[in-house]
């Protein structure tokens, strides 16, 4: 929709939701996209339909990787003009709403969702496309919401036939929430995390998994065949073509995330030859996987701000001196427990140093599981303790801002 067509009402939220993000960030309060969106919201309840309206858009949401996705996907999706993405993670409609509004007129959209607003946000803005990334618990008390989730997915896309969905295979939570959708393109993106998912949320007989495959032994849900497949360190597409994927970020999960943003833009009628060399230009997504270097030691910060996530950051890191920080303040979740869901093992052999809040808590963690480690203080402590070289930092969600404030603070 162009402005000249937009209400009124409309039109001053939108001006006004600028205004205030730019206020906002000349105050020094963050990028500012919260508190513009939530102000032109509170002005036109109906700003983000409005705003949304007219875009080819695609909704991006799941427990983890939605941040990468999306920035992957946007990448991929720009190959055909200007796109709005949401690539602070500013991922309700508040700051939907704002992205929109500072993107202007775009004809593509890609936006990242959390998944507690994906029927809302299906609802206002319409979208052409939703990947489904995959659902496990966030927080070790909030476990039993991953059924509950998938349970409200199913019923939301259920209303909105015409969507097409784009889901990965290998999560039985979403193949349950997506199968009944019409229109759906599998995507295998792996999961290495299954301790959310062993009981079939069909019929609540347990699920077996052999090799890559998996299916429930009391009902026909089973593992669909994917037409996007992650394969050596490229993607297979549904004509069978084998695609090269160079990406700056680490890890086989991020071949995962490559695979999916190039099936989202292959429902915009992007092809992924002509998408490929687009996503290498991602280097870090909101600071995620950023390096820096500092004294003699190249830093790399990973996020893991739940189970699956730290089973993927030890994935991702190398086999190098390795930093991590654990807090338990209000966004981390108050409950270190789930430290026992995660097995530290592959960190065995590298030089480990622990810090954050509850550190403590990571240290009994550690013993269990025989890795040696060293406490430090600060983070400023562990640089000078490893050799110049590769220094992996793999932090949950408010122990990744210190060590990130810290940076901006010595450099
Ligand atoms: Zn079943």
């Amino acid at each position: 929709m162009t402005d000249g067509k937009m209400p009124l009402r409309a039109k001053v939220a939108s001006s006004v939701s600028r205004t205030a993000a730019a206020l906002s960030r000349a105050a020094g309060r963050g990028d500012g996209s919260v508190i513009g969106g939530w102000i032109g919201l509170k002005i036109d309840p109906d700003l983000l339909a409005h705003l949304a309206s007219g875009r080819a858009i695609a909704l991006v949401s799941g427990t983890n990787g939605k941040t990468t996705t999306t920035r992957l996907a946007a990448a991929a999706v720009g190959v055909l003009g200007p796109v709005a993405t949401n690539g602070f993670g500013a991922n309700m409609p508040t700051g939907h709403t704002s992205a929109l509004a500072k993107a202007g007129q775009t004809p593509y959209a890609v936006l990242e969702v959390d998944e507690h607003y994906l029927p809302k946000v299906l609802v206002a803005t319409e979208p052409r496309v939703v990947a489904l990334l995959n659902l496990s618990r966030d927080q070790l008390d909030r476990a039993k919401e991953v059924a509950m989730m998938a349970q409200m997915w199913r019923t939301a896309l259920a209303e909105h036939p015409a969507v097409h969905v784009v889901a990965n295979s290998d999560d039985p939570m979403v193949v349950w929430a997506a199968a009944g959708s019409p229109a759906v393109t599998w995507f295998s993106a792996g999961q290495r995390w299954h301790d959310d998912s062993w009981v079939c949320p069909e019929c609540g007989s347990p699920i077996e998994r052999q090799a890559d495959q998996w299916w429930c032994t009391g009902c026909s849900l089973r593992r669909p065949v994917p037409q996007w497949v992650v394969e050596d360190d490229g993607v297979v597409d549904p004509r069978g073509a084998w695609h090269k994927i160079s990406l700056q970020l680490p890890g086989r999960v991020n071949l995962g995330n490559a695979a999916t943003a190039l099936a989202v833009a292959a429902q915009f009628g992007v092809r992924p030859t002509d998408a490929v060399t687009r996503l290498s230009t991602v280097a870090s997504v909101a600071g995620r996987y950023a390096q820096v270097v500092r004294d003699g030691r190249n830093i790399r910060l990973l996020l893991a701000k739940n189970p699956a996530s730290w089973l993927e950051a030890f994935d991702m890191a190398d086999e190098a001196p390795t930093l991590l920080s654990i807090n338990a303040r209000d966004p981390d979740g108050l409950d270190t427990s789930w430290l026992f869901d995660v097995d530290f093992s592959p960190l065995r052999g590298r030089q480990v140093l622990i810090t954050g809040d509850r550190a403590y808590d990571l240290a009994v963690r550690l013993e269990v599981n025989g890795v040696p480690f060293h406490h430090v203080r600060t983070f400023g402590e562990a640089v000078k303790l490893v050799p110049p070289g590769r220094l992996e930092v793999i932090a949950n969600y408010t122990a990744f801002q210190d060590i990130r404030a810290e940076l901006d603070r010595v450099l």
